[in-house]
């Protein structure tokens, strides 16, 4: 049961993300807002990469260039709602907790045949 409703919510939120495609603003609204509340009735957490598709202020879905524009600064990615002004900022950096960022002495790639 709870698959079911996850999937129904997340199948909105791509309906709505068409919807700005399409100039329907106000309704693809009206999709995230539903989505939001089958998610929140049936204890759902939404994925992530679904989260950021939408603005959390006015539940716009957050379409680059229509909705949404992306600005990166200093490896860090600013997203700003056009129809709120709602700001987030994300790092792009991998969230490694050790100190040498850059760092990175994976040689999986040597493999030896
Ligand atoms: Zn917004």
């Amino acid at each position: 049961m709870k698959k079911l409703v996850e999937s129904r919510s997340l199948d909105l939120i791509d309906m709505a993300v068409d919807l700005v495609y399409e100039g329907e603003i106000d309704l693809a609204r009206e999709y995230i807002k539903l989505a939001r509340e089958y998610s929140a009735k049936g204890k759902i957490k939404l994925p992530i990469e679904y989260k950021r598709k939408f603005c959390r202020r006015c539940n716009v879905p957050l379409v680059p260039g229509i909705t949404e524009r992306r600005r990166i600064r200093r490896k860090v990615l600013i997203r700003t709602c056009l129809i709120c002004g709602w700001i987030r900022r994300y790092e792009l950096r991998e969230n490694k907790t050790n100190k040498s960022s850059e760092c990175r002495s994976e040689n999986r790639e040597k493999r030896n045949h």
